[in-house]
């Protein structure tokens, strides 16, 4: 009896079968639906009231787990790639994408080494190679998938620093990280796991920090400073630092040039951008989503060194039992981050640009820019709207004059309560605003000029 019940979950029964049609039949459908609603977050005892206890010891069967999770918990979780998401930075993963996500699943594959994995780190890696080669980084470079920004630049700064000590092996100060004042949370919070210091610059009015400011700091704290991070496409604003300018100091100051481009480093793919980020061929390090303007399911970060040894240093996780791994020269991913299992998250982006090409890609970032600057000459054109900034990329800022901290709230609440859209309150220099992430093809003009209407 119970070895029937350890066997039960595992073995291909008629149960199991009914099982996978169920959750295939379910995959198909949401993959497919053209109207999923937005959804949105419920409360905890509401949860509780509509869910009730979920665990058992005797379980509940698939069927009624799977309708619970269909009518009442995935209802209770935003529509994250619905055309009128459009706050934060959105997610729009392509039907290949989201599709192959299913397949990475039922393949059981192990992504972590080359013994185990090496179909699928093939597969990985021509797409860092494509993309190192989009961003003009040699084609010595490389890297690895790993699980978000946060983790890619964590990383990415571990080996910058353990490269500043192999080159600086007297120094016994604090080490430095300088970066924007724009810069991403995440590296307050690297350099927090780090235990360094940040040296945030304030960027002037552009918001685009250059060179002349970033000397200002090298010059101050001299060779305390292990890293620079310039960062392609603010989360908030969409800005690109002059990264060639940031770069140029390279000739004069030994430092690691991190470009952290999570969200924005994909404009490169459109002609409309790609002159913006001129100098990133000279970074050591850079990350980019493909879960954000890339078009990919979360949660993926392409995470590639322009010396991939660098971060094969820094990484490595040595133990007897892993030996069989590490002392080879075969490329394992498991090296190159602060990680060692690991899904092959890269494959649902290959699937996708394997099947319909980078130039597919190209389109859909170009038409994310092309739609934030229509929408930008809206907002400019409409009285009563101020436009916060121009957009570089694809995020557009702008206030509706006179509108408080709450009412941007109230407004933004009753939009998600209403259905219409997901649209939070930002604000900018402690005036209060909200922002279009502009990046699902789906969302159309028409979308946007309808939630603006909103706050007439
Ligand atoms: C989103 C973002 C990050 C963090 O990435 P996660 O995948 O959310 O961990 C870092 N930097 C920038 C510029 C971002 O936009």
């Amino acid at each position: 009896m119970t070895d029937t019940n350890a066997r039960r979950m595992h073995a291909v029964t008629g149960e199991t079968r009914e099982l996978v049609d169920l959750v295939l039949d379910y995959s198909r459908r949401r993959i497919l639906s053209e109207d999923t609603p937005l959804d949105k977050p419920l409360p905890e005892y509401e949860l509780r009231r509509l869910a009730g206890q979920t665990v058992s010891e005797k379980g509940m069967g698939a069927e009624r787990a799977l309708a619970l999770f269909e009518h009442v918990l995935a209802p209770a979780c935003i529509t994250t790639d619905h055309p009128r998401y459009l706050s934060f930075i959105p997610t729009a993963p392509t039907k290949a994408a989201t599709a192959f996500d299913l397949v990475v699943s039922a393949s059981a594959v192990y992504g972590g080494s080359w013994l185990e994995g090496s179909g699928a780190v093939y597969a990985e890696n021509q797409v860092l190679a494509w993309l190192a080669s989009e961003f003009g980084l040699p084609a010595t470079s490389g890297g690895v998938f790993v699980q978000g920004g946060t983790l890619g630049n964590l990383s990415a700064l571990v080996a910058a620093r353990d490269s500043a000590r192999a080159l600086r092996p007297d120094f016994d100060g604090r080490w430095v990280i300088v970066c924007s004042a724009e810069a991403h949370s995440s590296i307050a919070s690297a350099a927090r796991v780090m235990d360094v210091d940040v040296v945030s610059v304030q960027p002037g009015e552009s918001g685009v920090l250059g060179g002349e400011a970033v000397r200002a700091a090298l010059e101050e704290f001299g060779s305390a400073v292990f890293a620079v991070v310039a960062t392609g496409g603010s989360t908030n604003f969409g800005i690109v630092d002059d990264i060639a300018s940031i770069a140029a100091l390279k000739d004069e100051f030994d430092f690691w040039l991190h470009v952290d481009g999570a969200y924005g480093l994909a404009g490169m793919l459109s002609p409309l951008a790609r002159d913006r980020f001129a100098g990133v061929e000279r970074a050591d390090s850079v990350i980019v989503d493909p879960h954000k303007w890339l078009f990919a399911p979360f949660d993926a970060c392409a995470l590639i060194y322009r010396d991939p040894e660098a971060g094969r240093r820094a990484h490595t996780q040595h133990a007897e039992y892993l030996d069989t791994l590490t002392d080879t020269t075969e490329w394992s991913p498991s090296d190159y981050a602060a990680h060692l299992t690991r899904r092959a998250r890269g494959l649902p982006f290959w699937f996708s640009l394997a099947t319909y090409g980078a130039a597919a890609y190209r389109d859909a970032v170009t038409a994310s820019i092309q739609l934030a600057e229509r929408i930008a000459e809206e907002i400019e054109r409409r009285d009563g709207f101020r436009l916060v900034r121009r957009p570089q990329l694809s995020v557009v800022v702008f206030e509706r004059e006179g509108w408080s901290k709450e009412d941007y709230s109230i407004w933004s609440a009753r939009l998600l309560e209403e259905q219409r859209a997901f649209v939070t309150p930002s604000s900018h220099a402690g005036r209060p605003n909200t922002r279009f992430a502009v990046l699902n093809p789906l969302t159309t003009f028409e979308d946007l000029v309808d939630i603006l209407d909103t706050m007439e």
